[in-house]
Parts: structure tokens; C-alpha cells; sequence
């Protein structure tokens, strides 16, 4: 039904194709936050294990990190960072033999010059490869009015929209914070902000769709990060009534938005399910992931503490470079991760499914 697509970071009709077989395919896709090669190669390792394709995106916080957390100037940081991590997928994604899909997390007003200057370096990728460096970036203006947030995200649609690029923009409030991106929202379930409302996603859609290929970051009660249970509460039926206005006003096949379900770590399976048969086409996992990398080092470290403080044992006197070399800690780290993801590849149905396959 849809067509085969080339392994490799997918852009323009490859990258819609991706997501339209997602969405089909009533599968999803995870968005994991990497932060260096550990954890993109992890990634790239889980998803040829699962034979799906994957997302991998950074924060501006993970660039800046990606780069170097020392280095000197904090913007150019951002923008290099995002360039080299980039350019570490361009070069191996392929090899993995499934499609990756490229992207950048929240960015909000004050971190739209780091976005401009990703397209800056974009724009001189295309001209060079006939690809963008990113296949898609994400604005997330919720806390501004609904008209200057569509307005801005079509402006840098138009620009993307050249270089065969995708934009997620963000309606309604994910709670919490993601990498020091977030707001002070009330998390009580009246509160009618952690809900997208269906007029303005219509209204997006309006001014969007003329100009290129969107995604809409809706909330639904989602909530960044892991809470005791029944902190969260999920209502993923919300998303349904702005997939049928859109449907309606638009006259456009069923489930036109292609929907993004932010603050996916430690959702119940059944809202995940749910959420998907919705138009849900890609969840962010940052949380989990983090921990699964975490957890594995903690057991490794307890384990052979004495590794960890003496070069040579105190009594036997052996020496203890085979414990300590990063390699071994930083393997059971990716090991972890890339459990962690087979999890969340079999929750999101997309175990098997790759385009390039
Ligand atoms: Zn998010």
C-alpha cells in the first residue's frame, strides 16, 4: 500500500511516507531525546533490533550538551551540537537498515534563534546533499496566544516547507517540564489547557496545510516526566474530536492530523493503544529512557564498587582496568536503553513494520 522507502534519516515525501504507513498501520513511532553517541547509537541498535523505524531528537539542552556542556558560548553550543549529532545519524542511520526520522524537541520563544540557526545550517545542507539536515523541527509557542502561535510556526513553516521539511507545532499544554522547557500549569483535570481544543487545531490546520506538511503536539491530560500513579490522568478520546472537526470542515480522509503524544514515559498501555488508533503517529520517551541508561550503570557500579575507587584491588592487588574501562559501563548503559525501547517498540505496535523493509 505504501511505498518502500530507502533506510537512512527520511525527509520530504520519504519521511510522509513514514508517517502515513504509522498511521495506517495504527502504529506509532518512538521520539527518544539523545544527549551524545551512547545514546543515539542505543537508539539506532534498539530500532534495527525491532526492525522498526525511529525518531531521535534533541533538546537544545541535549545539543548544548552534544557539543560540550564546557563549551563557551551556549547558543553556538546549541546550533553545533544539533549539526554534529545530526550529522553522527546521517552517517550510520543507514547502515542500520531502518528509517530515521531527525528531530528537535521544544523550542519556545526564547529558542527560536536556535532554531533559526539549525535552518541556517539546513539550508546549506540541502543545497549541498539535496537533504535537509533535520526532517522536521518542533516550535512549541503554547504559552503565547493561539493566533502569534500559528502565525510564527507558518512563517518558519514557509522557510522549512523549501528545504522538504515537516514542522510540530504544540496546542493546548503538556505539563511538566521537558529539559527546561515547560510551564507553570495547573495539573488539576478541569483545567481546560491540558486539553487541545478542537476550534484551534482546525484553525492550524487552515493555516498550515496550504504551506507544507505539519504535526500537532496535542495534550490530552500528558504530563512530562513519571508521577506516582494517578497523578496523570490520560483522555486520550480528546484527541478524537479534533481529528472529526478537522475531518468535517476539511472534507479530508479520517484521522487527518498526524499527532504527537508528548511525556509518553510511564503511560498506561491501554491509553498508549488508545491514543494511537487516534492519529497518533510519534511519542516522546525521555524519562524512561533516561532511567533505563541510569539504573543499568547504578547495578553495574554496585556490583564491583571497589573498581570504582582502586586501580588495583587493596588486598589481591589486581588490577581492576577491565571493570572501569567507560566502555563497560557506558555497553550496559546502551544495553539497557535498547531493552527499555524493544518495550516501547511492542507498546507502540510498530515491531516489524519498517518502511525500508
Ligand atoms: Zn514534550
Amino acid at each position: 500500500m505504501t511505498k518502500k522507502v530507502k533506510p537512512g534519516v527520511v525527509s520530504g515525501d520519504d519521511y510522509k511516507a513514514v508517517v502515513a504507513k504509522a498511521k495506517a498501520g495504527k502504529y506509532a513511532l518512538p521520539a527518544v531525546n539523545v544527549v551524545g553517541t551512547n545514546s543515539v547509537n542505543a537508539v539506532l541498535e534498539a530500532a534495527a533490533t525491532a526492525k522498526s523505524d525511529v525518531i531521535i531528537q534533541l533538546s537544545n539542552g541535549g545539543a548544548v550538551f552534544y557539543a560540550g556542556k564546557a563549551y563557551p558560548d551556549s547558543f553556538e553550543a546549541g546550533v553545533l551540537g544539533a549539526v554534529a549529532a545530526a550529522q553522527h545519524v546521517h552517517l550510520l542511520a543507514e547502515r542500520y537498515g531502518v528509517c530515521v526520522v531527525l528531530h528537535t524537541d521544544h523550542a519556545n520563544r526564547k529558542l527560536l534563534p536556535w532554531v533559526d540557526g539549525l535552518l541556517s545550517e539546513g539550508e546549506k545542507w540541502y543545497e549541498k546533499t539535496g537533504k535537509p539536515l533535520y526532517s522536521s523541527h518542533m516550535l512549541d509557542l503554547s504559552e503565547e496566544p493561539l493566533e502569534e502561535n500559528i502565525e510564527t510556526c507558518a512563517k518558519f513553516l514557509e522557510r522549512m516547507n523549501k528545504i522538504d521539511m515537516s514542522i510540530e507545532i504544540e496546542l493546548g499544554v503538556t505539563g511538566g517540564e521537558e529539559d527546561g522547557v515547560g510551564h507553570d500549569v495547573d495539573l488539576s483535570a478541569e483545567n481546560p489547557k491540558l486539553y487541545t481544543q478542537p476550534e484551534d487545531v482546525l484553525m492550524a490546520y487552515n493555516r498550515l496545510s496550504p504551506i507544507g506538511d505539519f504535526s500537532v503536539a496535542a495534550s490530552f491530560g500528558n504530563v512530562h516526566g513519571v508521577y506516582k500513579p494517578g497523578n496523570v490522568k490520560l483522555r486520550p478520546e480528546i484527541l478524537k474530536a479534533s481529528q472529526k472537526m478537522v475531518q468535517e470542515e476539511a472534507n479530508c480522509e479520517n484521522n487527518p492530523l498526524n499527532l504527537v503524544f508528548h511525556g509518553g514515559s510511564g503511560s498506561e498501555k491501554s491509553k498508549i493503544t488508545e491514543a494511537v488508533g487516534y492519529g497518533v503517529f510519534k511519542m516522546n520517551i525521555d524519562t524512561d529512557t533516561q532511567f533505563a541508561f541510569a539504573k543499568a550503570v547504578g547495578s553495574y557500579v554496585d556490583e564491583t564498587p571497589r573498581a570504582f575507587k582502586h586501580q588495583l584491588d587493596p588486598d589481591s592487588g589486581k588490577p581492576y582496568k577491565k571493570v572501569y574501562d567507560p566502555r563497560k559501563f557506558l555497553r550496559v548503559a546502551e544495553e539497557s536503553l535498547c531493552s527499555r525501547l524493544q518495550e516501547a517498540f511492542s507498546d507502540l505496535n510498530s515491531v516489524g513494520t519498517s518502511a525500508a523493509l
